[in-house]
């Protein structure tokens, strides 16, 4: 039986929209977001359109910019000098992950800061972490949000975050300090994990595994955060949690699909607004 409280971030997502449309509405120029997609990823290139989509819907203009699978690294800096100066450019998105030749952080650093709408440009890591504005990281940022459609207040509460990358983990654990939270950061290398995971107020899980946050995991009453995105053999999509099990345990719970995924290009579409309004 199921007790949990289920977290809709489509209708969140939907909402969020809406406000940024608002706000995108009340601005001198309309704002631009600018997505580089390097290659022929099929992934890649869903997620690029539903980004452009996401604009359209939102009052926002959008420029793609499709380079071939061989591009040098230096027509690809070309490209991301040319948007930097582009005044109708206010946000720009480079669509990772990259050909193996072309190293990320080598592009991530010649965008703009003020331009950088995924939040990844070590300036604005480091406005996050000294607590200073900044365009931070957006699948974080949604998850925030909805933590506090659950919970308003959560300071104090220990938070358990799942993964330590630089695109997820690290800035989700540095929002949820940021909230006053007690955070807890696991990785492939942390003992106890399950221990640690039984100690969790929040749980979030971005790993990449399949329902490998087990039934006994949790603890009764926690908000549990599913960012985790899994494709399975006969093709169903399922999140890093054993969605079944935590149901019967946790107080709310995100769904895969319909969970963190709609918030990412929500807060993607507040981001461009944000850079445009500063
Ligand atoms: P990533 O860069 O591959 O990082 C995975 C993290 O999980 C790493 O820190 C890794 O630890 C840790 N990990 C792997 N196996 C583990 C284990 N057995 N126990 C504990 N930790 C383990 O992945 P990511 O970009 O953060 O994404 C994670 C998941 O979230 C993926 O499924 C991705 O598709 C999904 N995602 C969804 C959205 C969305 O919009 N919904 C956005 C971003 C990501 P080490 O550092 O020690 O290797």
């Amino acid at each position: 039986m199921s007790i949990a409280q289920l977290i809709d971030g489509k209708a969140i997502a939907a909402s969020l929209r809406e406000r940024v449309a608002q706000a995108a509405a009340t601005l001198p120029e309309k704002p631009g977001l600018a997505v580089i997609l390097v290659g022929d990823d099929p992934a890649s290139h869903v997620y690029v359109r539903n980004k452009i989509t996401a604009c359209e819907k939102t009052g926002i203009q959008s420029f793609e910019h499709r380079l071939s699978a061989n591009v040098s690294a230096q027509d690809l800096l070309a490209q991301i000098h040319i948007l930097n100066a582009d005044k109708r450019v206010h946000g720009i998105l480079l669509q990772l992950p990259l050909p193996s030749h072309l190293d990320p952080n080598t592009m991530v650093l010649a965008i703009d800061p003020a331009k950088d709408v995924d939040g990844l440009h070590p300036l604005n890591a480091g406005r996050l972490v000294a607590g200073l504005p900044g365009l931070f990281p957006c699948t974080p940022e949604g998850s925030m949000l909805l933590i506090r459609s659950v919970e308003k207040n959560i300071a104090g509460l220990h938070a358990v975050v799942l993964g330590r990358s630089l695109l997820f983990g690290k800035p989700m654990a540095q929002m949820l300090l940021a909230a006053d939270c007690t955070v807890t950061q696991c990785h492939s290398k942390t003992k106890n994990l399950a221990e640690i995971c039984r100690s969790a107020d929040i749980l979030v899980a971005a790993i990449g595994r399949p329902e490998f946050v087990k039934g006994d995991w949790f603890k009764p009453g926690a908000i549990i955060i599913d960012v985790g995105i899994n494709r399975l053999n006969d093709d169903r999509l399922v999140g890093d949690v054993d969605f079944a099990a935590a149901s019967k345990v946790a107080r709310a719970i995100t769904p895969v699909p319909g969970g963190v995924g709609p918030m990412t290009i929500a807060c993607l579409m507040a981001n461009t607004v944000k850079a445009a309004s500063l």
